[in-house]
């Protein structure tokens, strides 16, 4: 496992790969790995011939007074868990690398202003951004986002197509702790009482489930029995829940297809996020 920190070398590295017809796989990461990134390195490893992870903690996709500078950063530990996966190349580039001077982003219009796009509007021109930046560095043929990130990933995909990236996007399930709670680098925020608390968001979202399949259809009705049962684990801040058409991310006021439900709140300062699909 090499790890590179500049860009022209990683691209001059790509480029010989495509020469030899390599496949190059990519997953990016702000580091801090858990079992959620694992999986999908894990996945990644399959599909190709070389495989690329990158660490860095964007700095533009985190809005004032965010989490940016305690954001834990554990490379030492990362490598490790990275090398048992079998990756090639980490590539770990410095913020002066990546944004010295850099006047350009990219923004997809109208999906980044909604859900997690109100309380944070700057997060996901930072997103899309690093994402193309790192998509013309690393040349991958396939990246694995998570779907952990659904907005996100619905986000990238779009950006790919209008863009036109010659690049294959897939998602992956969402990995949780034993009790349900989606995995985060944020979790290591939380005690062990905010833990239990924050276990109920995935309880809300399987009930939510349940009860669509059983015939509700009023999205007022499933709103509200989220609601009561995260407010009845004392969180008391709910920062979002909706439900969209899982096709294209519009809010909808009837349930008839694929929806996808989501979720943020706040337990305590730490802010977290999760959603399910379902398909009726
Ligand atoms: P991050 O390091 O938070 O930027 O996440 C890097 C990638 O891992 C993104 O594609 C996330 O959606 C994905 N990811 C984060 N948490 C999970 C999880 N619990 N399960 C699956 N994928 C995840």
């Amino acid at each position: 496992m090499r790890t590179i920190t500049d860009i022209k070398e990683m691209q001059n590295y790509s480029k010989e790969q495509k020469r030899n017809r390599k496949i190059i796989a990519f997953v990016p990461t702000m580091g801090n790995l858990h079992a959620g990134h694992i999986s999908l390195v894990k996945t990644a490893k399959r599909k190709c011939d070389i495989l690329v992870v990158s660490l860095f903690v964007n700095p533009t996709q985190f809005g004032a007074g965010e989490d940016f500078d305690s954001y834990p950063r554990i490379f030492k530990e990362d490598i490790i868990k990275l090398e048992r996966e079998g990756v090639d190349i980490i590539f770990y580039p410095s913020e002066k690398e990546m944004y010295e001077n850099s006047k350009t982003s990219v923004y997809v219009d109208e999906y980044s202003s909604i859900l997690c796009g109100i309380s944070r509007p700057s997060h996901f021109r930072g997103v899309t951004t690093v994402v193309a930046k790192l998509f013309n560095i690393v040349k991958p043929d396939i990246v694995l986002f998570g779907e952990k990130d659904a907005q996100q990933a619905f986000i990238i995909r779009k950006m790919v197509k209008d863009l036109n990236f010659d690049i294959t996007i897939e998602t992956r399930e969402i990995i949780r702790e034993s009790n349900g709670l989606a995995m985060s680098s944020r979790n290591s925020y939380l005690t062990d009482i905010q833990r239990k608390q924050a276990s109920h968001i995935y309880k809300s979202l399987i009930g939510a489930k349940d009860l669509i399949r059983n015939g509700e259809r009023d999205i007022e009705n499933i709103k509200n029995y989220i609601c009561k049962i995260i407010k009845d684990s004392g969180i008391e801040k709910i920062e979002y829940i909706e439900i969209v058409d899982d096709n294209n991310f519009n809010l909808i006021d009837s349930i008839n297809g694929s929806v996808r439900i989501l979720i943020a709140i706040y337990v305590g300062k730490t802010r977290l996020i999760d959603n399910i699909k379902v398909d009726v």
